[in-house]
């Protein structure tokens, strides 16, 4: 061992064998032992990472052998040996390590031992993956992935640093891999990453986020070649791109913003990318969409304004309330239930309606604790609420990302049972944007919801362009019909109309009818000779919170029109 010092000679062989070695994967780190003085060579970030004595070490494997778990060293022990003793030319084994802050992480560790001119074991070479380590590679790509993306868009607002970042992905990838197979899908995976460094990026950098998604960050290129740039890429795929024995047309989708603002972190500047993108994919058919981070009301960008309302989420919901909406049966005026609204204000942005800021943070990573924690206080309410009118239902409004999340139905399960209430009285109300959702995995949640007694109904019904596919397909109790169709129902001849249409379409399905947004006794009187079922509105009242609900039911002042 260390008595066998070694020659000057030796380290420059074991150096430049080093060198060829170490261009590997930036998870996987190289070692190498010249056998026959017992000196080794490890990648520097191991080294850092486990606090091993330095890159050069004599006796490298006993050094190593006290950071690996106690029931693991028997058999890395045992390799060792064998590939010392000349009786193995190669390893491959797993083993946990111990980190200096304690924690044991799994290593995987290959090795292969070069034999000299004598056929003895000459050098040891290998790597060792630190499975617990982030890559920040995409291995089908070789770009940047979304670690990489995330470390980098940190460096920029620590720094400072304006950038245009836009999100450009791949539409129908599913649909590619499903009919020409998963060989072609990746390999216009490829071919996107690489055109999007040649053409867009090659100034910037480029990284592919998840799935068909990739981004584009740029601190030179203004917003206009941002969007030329994306036009051309755009018509480029649209031709068609060649891919084996395949010309395959590709439409894309975009989003973009500008980062010239820096009181804000890299999730929320992650979720209004994402927005953006969201909004070219599903209203917008591929057309590029800027994120708008002009100045609001309160002379405060979007991004700080979404940056404080995520903080509130992480500090225990601070500045989030619910308010109710009384529903009444439209025939004899009654309370049969309400409808739970969200709000949240803080000092420096006053109160901000939730249609501002929910379809932003529908696909944010914070959005499911938000969501139940609306479930949970609004079952909390509803428990209240039935002690003083026993046969209320509780309505609550659901993005659609919220239905699917893996055990969406075992968690609603859980709350309506931890509140004590029976599912009948829970009424989950979705918008059309739920057919953004799998129809499978939509009418499988549905479907036993409904079996377990909650009600379910689409809000805003008119307002998209498949309200009518969805009642088709899905087994709505009731059919909220917005309150854009009836606003002038007073004046308007033509929305009587739609009116009638509506309640027939719900007929034919089976579904009872809610009109939202009774504003006056005309509406009221107009609108009940359609076979209404119930009105919502603020001639009855507008939202509330509990407390005041719960008072005015109590000293018979809710109604009073
Ligand atoms: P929505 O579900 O259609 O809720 C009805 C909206 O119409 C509410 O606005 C309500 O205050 C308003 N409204 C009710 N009656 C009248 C009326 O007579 N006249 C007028 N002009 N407006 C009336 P709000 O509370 O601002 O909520 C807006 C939207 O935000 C909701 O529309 C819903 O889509 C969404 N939202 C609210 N709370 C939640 C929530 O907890 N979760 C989810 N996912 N979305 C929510
Ligand atoms: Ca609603
Ligand atoms: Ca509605």
């Amino acid at each position: 061992m260390g008595e066998n010092k070694i020659t000057d000679d030796a380290i420059k062989r074991l150096d430049s064998l080093f060198e060829a070695f170490s261009i590997v994967a930036d998870d996987t780190y190289v070692f190498i032992c010249d056998m026959k003085y017992d000196y080794s060579r490890w990648s520097k970030v191991l080294v850092d990472q486990f606090e091993l004595p330095g890159e050069y070490m004599y006796a490298a494997g006993v050094i190593w052998e006290e950071h690996i778990h106690p029931d693991d060293r028997m058999a890395y022990n045992l390799g060792v040996g064998a590939l010392f003793s000349g009786n193995m030319t190669g390893h491959d084994i797993q083993y946990r390590a111990k980190r200096p802050d304690g924690e044991y992480v799994l290593i995987t560790c290959r090795g292969t031992v070069l034999k000299d001119d004598e056929g003895n074991p000459e050098y040891f070479c290998g790597s060792i993956r630190n499975h617990s380590q982030r890559s920040y590679i995409d291995n089908l790509t070789g770009l940047r992935n979304q670690y990489g993306f995330f470390a980098d868009l940190q460096s920029y607002i620590r720094n400072r640093i304006p950038v245009r970042i836009g999100m450009a992905g791949i539409g129908k990838l599913t649909e590619i891999n499903e009919v020409l197979g998963y060989n072609v899908g990746n390999q216009i995976l490829q071919y996107f990453g690489r055109y999007l460094v040649d053409n867009v990026a090659n100034r910037g950098g480029t990284y592919r986020l998840d799935g068909s998604r990739f981004a584009v960050v740029s601190a030179i290129q203004s917003k206009k070649e941002f969007e030329e740039a994306y036009e051309n890429v755009r018509t480029h795929f649209r031709k068609g791109v060649r891919i084996g024995d395949y010309d395959i047309v590709v439409e894309l989708n975009a989003g973009m913003l500008s980062l010239d603002d820096f009181n804000v972190d890299d999730q929320t500047v992650y979720s209004c990318l994402n927005f953006a993108y969201g909004e070219s994919k599903m209203i917008k058919h591929g057309d590029l969409v800027v994120f708008n981070n002009e100045l609001t009301e309160k002379n405060k960008r979007h991004f700080e304004k979404f940056h404080a309302i995520r903080a509130s989420i992480t500090q225990g919901f601070k500045g989030f309330s619910l308010v109710y909406q009384p529903v009444v049966d439209a025939d004899t005026e009654k309370l049969i239930g309400v409808e739970a609204l969200l709000r949240w204000r803080n000092d420096d942005y006053g109160f901000v309606p939730p249609d501002v800021f929910i379809p932003f943070l529908e696909k944010d990573p914070l959005f499911p604790q938000l969501g139940e924690w609306i479930i949970e206080k609004a079952l909390y309410d509803a428990k209240r609420l039935l002690e003083v009118a026993p046969n209320a239902n509780m309505n609550i409004n659901f993005s659609y990302t919220q239905l699917e999340r893996a055990g969406f139905t075992d968690s609603i399960w859980k709350l309506i049972k931890k509140a004590d209430i029976a599912p009948e009285q829970l009424c989950i109300e979705l918008t059309e944007r739920c057919r953004l959702l799998d129809m499978e995995l939509l009418r499988n949640v549905i479907v036993s919801l409904k079996a377990g007694g909650v009600r379910i109904a689409l809000d805003d019904f008119g307002t998209g362009f498949s309200s009518v596919g969805l009642v088709k397909e899905l087994p709505f109790d009731t059919i909220k019909i917005d309150r854009s169709f009836v606003q002038h129902i007073e004046e308007d001849e033509r929305e009587k109309k739609l009116l009638n249409h509506f309640t027939d379409i719900a007929g034919t399905f089976g579904a009872k009818v809610c009109v939202e947004g009774i504003e006056t006794s005309g509406m009221r009187d107009i609108i009940k000779k359609y076979g209404i079922h119930s009105f919502q509105g603020y001639f009855y009242s507008k939202p509330i919170p509990m407390d005041e609900l719960l008072e005015k039911i109590k000293t018979g002042t809710l109604l009073g029109g």
